[in-house]
């Protein structure tokens, strides 16, 4: 299997080089050349595949290799045994064609383990092989860094830099980033916003030289192997409610976990329809509802891992509506790069309504919906879950619905007893992290700070 820019204007790369690859040199995003099918009739019929074997293979179908089969295969397995729930994603019952799909059974306490703790070995065997290393550079506004400091921790061949906007994130987000006595990750607490963190990133891959030669790699949703194990647990769900038509609703940021549904159903699983959750940062609901994609300004809120205000992997879905026609996607990009603002084409638009719908939810109902959850049923759900629920109004009393539940409360127990009285607490195995030395360097908001650090402390 190939992988093809969204712009046209990069050449196919091998599924060992997406790995690694951050966006195509043409500014694009890498997508698989074609859409490979799952057997769905064959593996509905089949007695009930465990979780990890449906990942491997997922992710198998994108690269025909048998080398890379093998990896996945074992880094898969070894992956999800260790994940605290048995079925690594276990569907709760919530009502009457309602359930949540718990995906924060990882280490880290958010679905984004589910495909760094993968992506994490297989970039290093992909270094490994290549006799290369790899300094992974990239801002966390918290839950990215957390996962991506668990799953690249004591790596051969990767080290890891993570930049944080010092005292804007939750101390747990904070603390399980800072404890790693992993000798090959740095913290640093960035004097400013997530944005100022973000555009040091940024800045410092888009001077070519100065990424050459530190060897940076980057770890964000943009990377094709994190939506392609993203898409096995829409697989899984789908298995698990007995390969009836199931609406999953997605609480969204970058669009990438969302585009992962999309990719499930490409290859074939009955994945009706998505529904797009934002907060008030509705950047893709927007765009749904409206044909008009246009860039916002960032507000805080209390689920802070969907603020942001350009969602990267819609392009992919431009590239998909538009029937892949990578110039029109390219020249669509460029003017919604310069300008803030594009309107999409009936028909294209057409094409992404076919698929999903969108809701936007206030900080109020997001509360709202936290404390009548609780009341109901006595479950605790993080702030992102509820945003998730909250938009369910817009789907049919009587559709099956999975609502993505992406983190677990504890890791905003602030929100959380602000809304129902309740502080949910860490479970057991991460108490540690509460009392333990943290280690972290801080730095101005400055690019030239950012590289001067690299310069200096290439390794630790
Ligand atoms: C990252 C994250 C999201 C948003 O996911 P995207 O793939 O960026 O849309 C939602 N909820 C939680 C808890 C997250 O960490």
């Amino acid at each position: 299997m190939k992988f093809i820019s969204t712009r046209g204007q990069a050449p196919a790369i091998s599924f060992g080089d997406v790995l690694l690859a951050g966006p195509a040199p043409d500014a694009g995003l890498y997508v698989p050349e074609t859409w490979p099918a799952l057997d769905w009739s064959r593996l509905a019929a089949a007695p009930r595949h465990d979780y990890a074997t449906l990942a491997s293979m997922v992710l198998g179908h994108f690269c025909g290799d048998p080398d890379w089969k093998e990896r996945i295969d074992r880094i898969t397995r070894d992956v999800y045994a260790r994940f605290s729930d048995p079925a690594a994603a276990p569907l709760r019952a919530l009502g009457p064609h309602r359930w949540l799909l718990e995906l924060f059974h990882g280490p880290t306490l958010a679905f984004k383990d589910f495909a760094l703790q993968v992506l994490g070995p297989l970039m290093n065997e992909a270094l490994v092989a290549r006799n290369r290393r790899a300094l992974v550079l990239a801002a966390t506004s918290g839950d990215t860094g957390a996962a991506a400091v668990n799953a690249l921790a004591n790596r051969s061949n990767i080290d890891l830099i993570i930049l944080h906007p010092r005292g804007r994130i939750s101390d747990v987000q904070r603390r399980q980033m800072t404890t790693t006595d992993a000798a090959n990750i740095r913290n640093i607490a960035v004097e400013g916003t997530f944005d100022d963190a973000q555009a040091m990133v940024k800045q410092a891959f888009a001077d070519r030289d100065f990424a050459a030669r530190h060897g940076l790699a980057a770890i964000n949703s943009i990377n094709w192997v994190r939506i392609a194990v993203q898409a096995a647990y829409y697989v899984s769900t789908c298995l698990a409610l007995g390969g009836r038509d199931v609406a999953f609703t997605v609480p969204t940021g970058n669009f990438g976990d969302a585009f992962a549904g999309y990719v499930a159903r490409r290859m074939g699983a009955p994945v009706r329809r998505i529904i797009v959750a934002t907060n008030s940062n509705d950047i893709v609901a927007r765009a749904i509802n409206t044909g008009v994609y246009a860039r916002g300004t960032v507000e805080a809120t209390i689920s802070p891992a969907m603020d942001i205000q350009v969602a990267s992997n819609f392009e992919r879905l431009l590239f998909e509506a538009l029937d892949r026609d990578a110039g029109r996607t390219a020249a669509l990009m460029q003017a919604f790069e310069r300008s803030g603002t594009i309107t999409l084409d009936p028909p294209v638009r057409q094409a992404i309504t076919s698929v999903f719908s969108a809701d936007r939810v206030s900080e109020a109902e997001t509360a709202a919906t936290i404390r009548e959850v609780h009341a109901r049923t006595g479950l605790l759900v993080d702030p992102h879950t509820a945003v998730g629920l909250a938009a369910n109004r817009i789907a049919g009393a009587s559709d099956d619905v999975v609502t993505l539940s992406t983190a677990h409360p504890a890791k905003f127990p602030d929100a959380v007893a602000a809304a129902t009285g309740v502080r949910p607490g860490l479970p057991d195995r991460l108490r540690w992290i509460e009392t333990a030395t943290e280690r972290c360097d801080v730095l101005p908001a400055s690019i030239a700070a950012l590289k001067a650090y690299i310069t200096e402390n290439p390794r630790r």
